[in-house]
């Protein structure tokens, strides 16, 4: 069998006293869509910064399509700022504010990346950004500047941005709990299109009914660790574990009402 093309091994991240990620492993195949779930403070958005390396973890291996990293407590070396920013592009990352350039406009928005980082001509960088547009909706919008986009539309130029890095995976952080209710179809539908395409994704997520729709994989966090992982049909319609069981339990309770 292929290797996963993201494998995360044992991987550890402390914060001085509160370990925070006590000893993570998780393999992703390509075309895989991941959902990760549980109860806040559990590690989530720190797994997700680790693997962009916007944190860096102190133990653990992890590799993202060609490339590895490995992790040795205080005496891990980075590669150097030009590899550093490529393993950065190979992983997209959608927050759950949006952190769109306010001064560009979203056409702008979705070259910067390309144009700054990866070199790409702009009139290359442009039709590419205009397709990307184009797919999460929002062409027409190309000119408009971001405070005059509704959250949803400003979250879908993020995820056109994201993508625009033609990243090895995707990686979104809780990317609806910041919308209004009315709001967050709309990127649900982007995000399932792009489950559909075959990208790769991680997502964080407390749309529980969501992940069951996309995820093939499901995995429930709990203080640092992988608490139970499978596929949706077991880890969210039976769960195995009290803790999964327990926080799933207030889902149903809420759709119940
Ligand atoms: P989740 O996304 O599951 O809610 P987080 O990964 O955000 O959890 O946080 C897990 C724990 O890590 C929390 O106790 C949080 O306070 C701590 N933490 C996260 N980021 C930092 C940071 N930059 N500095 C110190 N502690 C942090
Ligand atoms: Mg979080």
């Amino acid at each position: 069998m292929a290797a996963p093309l993201i494998d995360i091994s044992k991987l550890k991240k402390a914060f001085g006293q509160n370990v925070v990620l006590k000893d993570i492993s998780l393999q992703v195949e390509r075309g895989q869509v991941v959902a990760i779930i549980g109860p806040s403070g559990s590690g989530k958005s720190t797994l997700l910064r680790c693997i962009n390396l916007l944190s860096v973890p102190q133990g653990g291996r992890i590799t993202v399509g060609e490339q590895t990293i490995e992790f040795n407590g205080v005496h891990t070396t980075l590669p150097n700022e030009r590899a550093l920013a490529r393993f950065r592009a190979s992983t997209g990352m959608v927050f759950q504010h949006f952190n769109l350039f306010p001064h560009m406009t979203v056409l702008r928005n979705v070259m910067e990346g390309p144009v700054t980082v990866l070199k790409t001509p702009k009139a290359q960088a442009e039709a590419e950004a205009r397709a990307l547009l184009a797919k999460v909706g929002l062409l027409e919008r190309a000119d408009y500047f971001p405070d005059k986009l509704s959250g949803g539309q400003k979250q879908r130029v993020a995820i056109a941005r994201a993508l625009a890095m033609k990243p090895t995976v995707m990686l979104f952080d809780e990317a609806t709990s910041a919308l209004d209710p009315e709001l967050v179809g709309e990127v649900l539908g982007v995000i399932k299109g792009l489950a559909k395409d075959g990208m790769t994704m991680i997502l964080v997520t407390h749309e529980i009914g969501f992940a069951r729709e996309v995820a093939d994989q499901v995995v429930f966090m709990r203080d640092g660790l992988v608490a139970e992982s499978g596929p949706p049909e077991r880890v969210i319609d039976n769960p195995q574990e009290a803790s999964t069981q327990a926080f799933l339990g207030r889902f149903k309770g809420v759709a119940a009402q």
